[in-house]
């Protein structure tokens, strides 16, 4: 019998470059997915990186509202893989989390209270760390974090993000909304954590215990950092580019290789930080840089 195969990777072949399509790089969009919705599907089969390059990994929670989600997802993924071939995504991953005991579904108003924040974000922590870690393939060039709750995007999401060679990218995430006062639908920003510290946050975390977290958002824990959401220009240049001491995971572009050379999401106070904000700090501490695209929105559903 003849002895199993091995398999080479030249992973210094591996190339993620400001122009990914011409040099046929890999990208994985990973999605913690708590709810589906099909405007995110329908955003996502409508990116026009050529799909044969692109694996979609997702991670659902074992609840009763995960066991809704992943039906749902399940449903979509069968449409669009069965679908024109051009459509059809390389391969796709579904991974159940069952590690915490499962945060009861919590709406906006309720998760994004102060008192669950630990918790909560600690328990996304491991499950993007449980996503990461199964998926990424040696010839992986692209990690793009992309929650199931993003609904819209330009169609040219990673291209224009890869056109910037960063190692860590963030676009701003906003949200439409029905604005009373106009009558009129308008945006406001959605996601506070891509900023840059100030002197006040670094001051803060200096007299903090060991286990304790520094939150961005809140007026119980004002920390003066610059908040990248509030820096959007609206006929503001979208290549308009700025370095990042802390991050957001909405949509988030990273080099396989920020993730390979161990830069994950810390479900533990990590310099005070955890999740995707500890991830900027640990890939800092890894050498890399994160930066941010005021300009260049997403949007985020609107509950
Ligand atoms: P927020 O927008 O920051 O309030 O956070 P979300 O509740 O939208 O969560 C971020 C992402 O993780 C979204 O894609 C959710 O669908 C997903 N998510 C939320 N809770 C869980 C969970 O317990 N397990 C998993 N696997 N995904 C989750
Ligand atoms: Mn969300």
């Amino acid at each position: 019998v003849a002895p199993p195969p091995v398999e080479h990777y030249a992973l210094n072949k591996l190339t993620s470059t400001s122009n990914p399509i011409a040099n046929d790089e890999r990208v994985l969009i990973l999605t913690p997915l708590a709810r589906f919705y099909q405007e995110y599907w329908d955003n996502l089969a409508k990116l026009n990186y050529p799909h044969e390059l692109i694996s979609l990994g997702f991670i659902t929670p074992k609840t009763r509202e995960g066991d809704a989600a992943t039906a749902a997802l399940q449903s979509a993924i069968a449409a669009t893989q069965s679908g024109p071939i051009d459509n059809r995504f390389a391969s796709v991953t579904i991974l159940r989390q069952d590690f915490d005991p499962p945060i009861v579904s919590q709406n906006e108003k309720e998760r994004h209270k102060i008192s669950n924040q630990k918790v909560r974000r600690e328990s996304m922590s491991r499950a993007r760390n449980s996503l990461l870690f199964t998926t990424l393939g040696p010839s992986t060039s692209w990690v793009l974090w992309l929650d199931a709750d993003i609904v819209e995007t330009p169609s040219t999401l990673i291209q224009d993000l890869a056109r910037h060679d960063r190692p860590i990218l963030v676009p701003n995430c906003y949200q439409r909304f029905y604005d009373p006062n106009s009558k009129k639908m308008s945006v406001r920003p959605y996601d506070f954590n891509s900023w840059q510290d100030s002197e006040t946050s670094l001051e803060l975390a200096s007299k903090m215990d060991p286990d304790e977290i520094l939150l961005e958002g809140y007026e119980e824990m004002p920390t003066f950092r610059t908040l990248m959401a509030h820096l959007n220009e609206p006929s503001g240049d979208p290549d308009t580019i700025m370095e990042l001491d802390g991050v957001g995971g909405t949509a988030l572009m990273v080099k396989a290789e920020v993730h390979r050379h161990g830069a994950m999401f810390p479900a533990f106070a990590f310099y005070h930080l955890v999740e995707t904000e500890g991830f900027a700090k640990m890939a800092r501490r890894l050498g890399y840089f994160c930066w941010g695209l005021p300009n260049y929105l997403v949007y985020h559903y609107n509950e």
